[in-house]
């Protein structure tokens, strides 16, 4: 196992459907499903690296038991936003390549240093950086970011050869390594979009005056995952895998299937109550829904507490093999699925069975993007927003078996 040390003294005690928390609600998290996907995307970049970006604890799916997936399945990189995120990883005894991008005069960068945690610097970051990493007699591995057209992080082009000139002294002073260029597309998940060509040209800019002043970089990295998937003239040196990572597609209108990917989490929960009623019953706040018919109302306890979107109003429910609807409000903690279409012959039975939100459509659940037509939203904000109050379960943790 690359990059992983005392993982069973490190890891999180997994949930299993047995622990009563999880039997009633949790989010599956298929650690196969998450390999094959680094393994699909591998092979499609090589000879490009793979980072795999485990921020925002990795999408909602668990960042140490993705990470180490990640890791036993030949992704090269792991990838966070924040050092604090960094940091967790590197306390959990993963040892692989790093990277943090996102920072404040607040953050830890002594602490990063010390950790062996990249750093990416779009320039007021620099002299704090090589602050640290002097007074603690260490090299800091920097990767300095390029705006090439996302207007957020990054260094503009008219500062870039500037920056480029001071991260190369503090390189011959021995204070930092510039291990990297990068940069973030605006646009890559619309391939018809012009945009991209002039981010790719910015960022092949950017490289050559970087490499002209005599940067000897390793790793050049531009694509996330709709570049990964579309457009393989942003591939260089590595690419920076996140929801493709979890089995999502980041293109509209094209499935997990169709890119060869799996998705990784289900969300279910057991049904807390069925009763008949008749014809004209309202059903949660507002009473926005009315059956249309006597029929059976199955109570799921999930709730926009747990990160279920409220406003997700006619999202699809897989129980018992039928594919049922959210009927009236989503609660805080709960919402009503009307069981007709077809109503079921012995509704009653249904009580403590498993209603899937979502999951692998090739398993018969809905699939994550309806949820997320559903909320007006995209896949990415539906598996990252499920909440603490819902227990993550792993299936197929290599490592425990
Ligand atoms: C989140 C993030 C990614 C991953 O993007 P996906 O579209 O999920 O693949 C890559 N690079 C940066 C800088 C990011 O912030």
């Amino acid at each position: 196992m690359t990059g992983v040390t005392d993982r069973t003294d490190t890891a999180p005690e997994p949930a299993d459907l047995t622990d009563p928390r999880a039997a009633e609600r949790s989010a599956v998290v298929d650690l196969a499903a998450i390999r094959h996907n680094v393994r699909t995307l591998r092979t499609r970049v090589a000879p490009a690296a793979l980072m795999a970006v485990v921020k925002a604890d990795a999408y909602g799916h668990g960042m140490l038991p993705v990470a180490t997936a990640a890791l036993e399945a030949g992704a090269d990189w792991l990838g966070v936003a924040h050092v604090s995120e960094a940091l967790v990883l590197r306390r959990a005894g993963l040892d692989a390549p790093l990277l943090a991008w996102l920072h404040t005069p607040a953050t830890d960068f002594a602490a990063a240093v010390e950790a062996g945690i990249d750093l990416g610097v779009s320039g007021w970051e620099l002299e704090p950086i090589a602050a640290a990493a002097a007074a603690a007699g260490r090299t800091a591995r920097v990767h300095l970011k390029i705006d090439t057209g996302l207007g957020r992080n990054g260094c503009t082009a008219e500062e870039w050869p500037v920056l480029v000139r001071a991260a190369l002294d503090h390189e011959a002073a021995g204070r930092l390594r510039l291990v990297g260029v990068f940069s973030h597309l605006a646009v890559a998940d619309e391939p018809v979009r012009p945009e991209t060509d002039a981010q790719v040209a910015a960022f092949r800019a950017a490289v050559a005056i970087a490499e002209d002043a005599g940067a000897r970089l390793e790793a050049r990295h531009l694509a996330n995952s709709p570049a990964i998937l579309t457009r393989p003239d942003t591939h260089f040196d590595l690419v920076r895998a996140g929801v493709s990572l979890y089995g999502l597609s980041p293109l509209a209108g094209i499935s997990s299937a169709e890119l060869g990917l799996t998705p990784a989490m289900t969300l279910r929960a057991a049904i807390a109550n069925v009763k008949h009623v008749p014809a004209g019953q309202g059903v949660s706040y507002g009473l926005r829904y009315r059956t249309g018919t006597a029929s059976a109302l199955a109570l799921v306890p999930v709730g926009y507490a747990d990160g279920v979107p409220r406003i997700a109003t006619d999202a699809p429910v897989l129980i018992d093999g039928q594919r049922h609807t959210v009927a009236g409000r989503i609660a805080m903690d709960q919402f009503v699925v009307d069981l007709v279409d077809p109503v079921p012959s012995d509704p009653a039975a249904l009580l403590g069975a498993d209603a899937v939100l979502f999951g692998d459509p090739a398993t018969g659940a809905p699939a994550v993007e309806e949820w997320a037509d559903a909320a007006q939203t995209i896949n990415y904000e539906v598996v990252t927003r499920i909440g603490s109050r819902v227990p993550r379960v792993y299936r197929n943790d290599g490592a425990a078996r």
